[in-house]
């Protein structure tokens, strides 16, 4: 395509780039969700809202680490934060509990009421895990319900349909659990049931069918980040699982403090009995926290008797009393500060942000208009997805596959080369630090791209 050619053009440094880590890693990544044909940008550094690549193209970053870093690059209250932590402790790293496991935790029981106790773990992923964990334990059932399309991290239970190919996935509204991934265990696709999205009526048959089975529903309250559940049928989910004896988690890894200080629950007031956070809450650094009621994370705290021989290594006796979660890096200081400072920066500075969201989506949308080309910009809070399309509204997973996705790529290829930087095909995350200037550029950009590839 005349986009990818010019993007091909202005990237000589990172197509190199690529070849040479192709020597390195399977495909010269190290997380296949950063591959793209023909090749990833090779970024160098970062500064406030900017990226800049290898070939010294200056971006504006809507990518933000998959929203990560919602203060963008180098917030000098970050590094301030994580310079401290490290002076004035002399240490990395404890390995004991320590001052900022508190502190933290006590933001979080108060931005996040439902999350009466937490835990730490080194990434979102861990956090789904540990939680899926504390339902099996809870319930004394052995499977799980997830959406379509939902995402909660890369191991074999949650690894299943998340992007399947629609017509190996059953009809709409009984969708069939397909694997993500070779190596995965046939277990999981008996073992993981999937729901359909925002279709109350289908959910609630398939739970009420497998209520003796199901342990929890775990769900994005916000799919991908940008597609909202109906209030009613989050309202619908939480009193279905409720009467099932089913829990509910709220996967907030992506919409917790995006949405909202107090993420997805508090837009929707909705109590999940257990929550996964993790992205911003570690102010850029890798981080998860699960939380939920008292008597769920309590599974986890060991019992006396459990004081063994290094329960490390030998946990075969007493360790069943209690629930097993460990790691050596959980709840690391220099995360937690980075992590602290970010929310402080964030409790000022929210509105900002939503403000510049809302202007960015605006003016997208009246650009798209003046071709007259069928579009909406879908989300809440600080996250949206541009999705080319005539349908009204994008409920689910199915819908957003019947987009326009030749356009979008070429619209994102073009995007690219006039410095404006998203994955193509991703979603739009904004920080602290977009401001009319980076809102007036991007306009521009988009409107010299929509001219050239309508
Ligand atoms: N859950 C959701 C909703 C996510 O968006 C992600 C990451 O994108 C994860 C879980 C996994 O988190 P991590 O990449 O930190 O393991």
């Amino acid at each position: 395509s005349n986009m990818k050619k010019q993007y091909i053009a202005k990237t000589q440094g990172s197509k190199n780039f690529a070849e040479s880590a192709k020597q390195v890693m399977p495909g010269g990544v190290t997380a296949n969700i950063k591959s793209f044909d023909p090749y990833p940008v090779i970024m160098e550094k970062g500064d406030g809202a900017y990226l800049y690549d290898v070939d010294g193209n200056a971006y504006v970053d809507y990518l933000l680490s998959y929203g990560a870093l919602m203060l963008g690059h180098g917030h000098p209250e970050v590094i301030t934060a994580v310079q401290n932590q490290i002076k004035e402790d002399g240490t990395f790293l404890f390995g004991t509990p320590h001052q900022l496991e508190l502190e933290m935790g006590k933001k979080i029981q108060q931005l996040y009421p439902s999350m009466e106790l937490v835990r730490y773990t080194n990434s979102g992923t861990e956090a789904t895990l540990l939680a899926l964990r504390m339902a099996y334990a809870f319930t004394g059932k052995h499977k799980i319900a997830k959406f379509e399309g939902h995402y909660h991290g890369g191991y074999d239970q949650v690894l299943l349909s998340v992007n399947p190919p629609i017509k190996n996935a059953g009809p709409a509204n009984q969708p069939t659990a397909v694997s993500e991934s070779k190596g995965i265990d046939p277990y999981h696709e008996e073992n993981t049931i999937v729901l359909p999205f925002n279709d109350l009526e289908a959910t609630e048959e398939i739970l009420k069918k497998n209520k003796d089975e199901i342990a929890t529903v775990i769900t994005e309250p916000i799919q991908g980040g940008f597609i909202p559940a109906t209030q009613s049928f989050m309202d619908g989910l939480r009193r279905i699982t409720e009467e099932l004896g089913i829990l509910l988690i709220f996967d907030e890894v992506k919409t917790g403090f995006r949405i909202g200080l107090g993420g997805a629950q508090s837009f929707y007031n909705i109590k999940p009995d257990l929550t996964t956070l993790g992205k911003v809450v570690g102010g850029g650094f890798p981080v998860g926290i699960i939380g939920g009621k008292k008597e769920i994370l309590e599974l986890s705290a060991p019992s006396a008797s459990s004081d063994v021989f290094d329960s490390s290594q030998s946990h075969q006796s007493k360790a069943k009393d209690t629930l097993f979660h460990s790691g050596t890096y959980n709840g690391h200081p220099t995360i937690l500060a980075a992590g602290l400072a970010t929310i402080n920066v964030l409790e000022q500075e929210i509105e900002h942000v939503f403000s510049i969201t809302n202007q960015l989506k605006q003016g997208i949308c009246e650009l798209f208009d003046k071709h007259g080309i069928g579009m909406q910009t879908v989300g809440v809070g600080s996250i949206f997805n541009v999705v080319i399309t005539e349908k009204e509204t994008i409920n689910h997973y199915r819908d957003l596959q019947q987009s326009d996705f030749a356009l979008r790529r070429e619209l994102d290829f073009g995007l690219l080369t006039q410095g404006i930087y998203t994955k193509p095909l991703n979603r739009y995350s904004i920080a602290t630090v977009h401001g009319q200037k980076e809102v007036n550029h991007t306009l521009e950009a988009y409107e010299k791209v929509l001219a050239e590839i309508i």
